[in-house]
């Protein structure tokens, strides 16, 4: 069977590995001139938008899945009912809007910070007024990373606010003082089977994820965070793996968003769960069960930013997966994972790697 995979970034190149693994092909649409899954199969070098490239993928394919949530749904169009498309185009549609993300938490009774529109500058003052300081101004689409996003603790950056993010649609939503952040990784195959992996906690810097760490013990809190997963697998009658992430504050969960893929804080579960979230994605959208979600252990991963130091090849322990890119600020390169018999052992692990791969940098 071959999969057809829109995107080749370091998703799409460890679906490619994780293909290998079960015995599937797979064949990318990526238009950028080097991309990493490009060692996993043939890549199609075309825009996302291209009708004839994703004609080509559809035609080649027995299945079309997609590694990045900005794929423009309207050009799925084009091949939508060929072939299979997973997860489904209108799991896509809400994550491509925050607002329209936002109200689907809310119709299935998924807490999450209050929030309002902002379509003009009388809106940012408007929400000041109904959710209160600090917000937080988020572009409606196209914002990842902390991207698109603006923090008001003050009235007076309200203008500021607008010249920095006012040329796009925007929402305002009230800043969380949480206590941590954490993510529930989900996966629903085309039987309605559903597996979910033990909770993560996740820190971010500047807005992009740093370390994750699983499991979380906290059982109340892994429990709602699978309920809430349920719910959403469920109503979007989805298939291929769901990543929802969240806040904890007060004891309670707030959702902040969710990605219709495989994300980056399950990049633990290939060394450390018993299937990684790209062979149950894979699986998922193939029709057949998804493996064993438990953690290995006690779970964690680095992420590396900008730049993979030397001194991340020459480690004692943690797996170094270097995803082949060139180095940019910013740009995520690679990750460590480490695996250990408990979660002390884990973090005195993860301290000790972060420390030398941040001394060479
Ligand atoms: P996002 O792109 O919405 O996932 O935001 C990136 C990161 O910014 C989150 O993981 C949080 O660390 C932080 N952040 C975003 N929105 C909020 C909020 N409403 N309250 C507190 N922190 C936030």
């Amino acid at each position: 069977m071959r999969i057809g995979i829109i995107g080749a970034g370091q998703l799409g190149q460890m679906l490619g590995f994780a293909a290998a693994e079960i015995g599937l092909d797979c064949e990318f649409l990526d238009p950028s001139d080097s991309p990493p899954a490009a060692d996993c199969g043939h890549v199609i070098r075309a825009p996302f938008d291209s009708h004839t490239a994703l004609e080509t993928l559809a035609a080649n394919c027995d299945i079309v899945t997609y590694e990045f949530e900005n794929v423009p749904v309207g050009a799925l169009a084009a091949i939508d009912g060929q072939l299979p498309i997973y997860p489904p185009p209108e799991a896509l549609r809400h994550a491509q809007d925050r607002l329209a993300e936002k109200r689907l938490f809310e119709s299935l009774d998924i807490p999450l910070p209050g929030f309002a529109v902002v379509d003009s500058r009388d809106d940012i003052d408007n929400a000041i007024e109904s959710l209160g300081l600090p917000i937080v101004i988020k572009t409606r689409r196209l914002g990842y990373d902390g991207k698109g996003q603006f923090v008001l603790r003050d009235a007076s950056q309200a203008d500021e606010a607008w010249q920095a993010v006012g040329n796009s649609a925007l929402i305002a939503e009230q800043w969380v003082a949480f206590d941590f952040e954490v993510s529930v990784i989900g996966v629903r195959n085309t039987e309605g089977e559903v597996a979910v992996y033990p909770l993560t906690r996740n820190e971010h810097s500047n807005g992009i994820l740093h370390t994750s760490r699983a499991p979380v013990e906290a059982p109340e809190l892994a429990a709602l965070g699978g309920r809430y997963m349920n719910r959403l697998l469920e109503h979007l009658d989805y298939v291929g793996v769901l990543a929802l992430e969240l806040f904890v504050a007060d004891g309670k969960l707030l959702a902040n968003e969710f990605a219709p893929r495989v994300h980056n804080s399950g990049h633990w579960t290939i060394e450390g769960a018993e299937t990684s979230q790209f062979v149950n994605h894979l699986l998922a959208i193939c029709g057949r069960q998804p493996g064993p979600t438990s953690v290995r252990g006690h779970a964690g991963m680095l992420n590396l930013i900008g730049r993979i130091p030397e001194a991340a090849r020459e480690l004692p322990h943690g797996e170094l997966h270097d995803y082949g890119k060139t180095e940019r600020p910013g740009r995520k390169l690679g990750h460590i994972t480490v695996v250990a018999d408990t979660a002390f052992e884990r973090d005195r692990l993860l301290a000790d790697i972060e420390q030398s791969v941040t001394q060479s940098t």
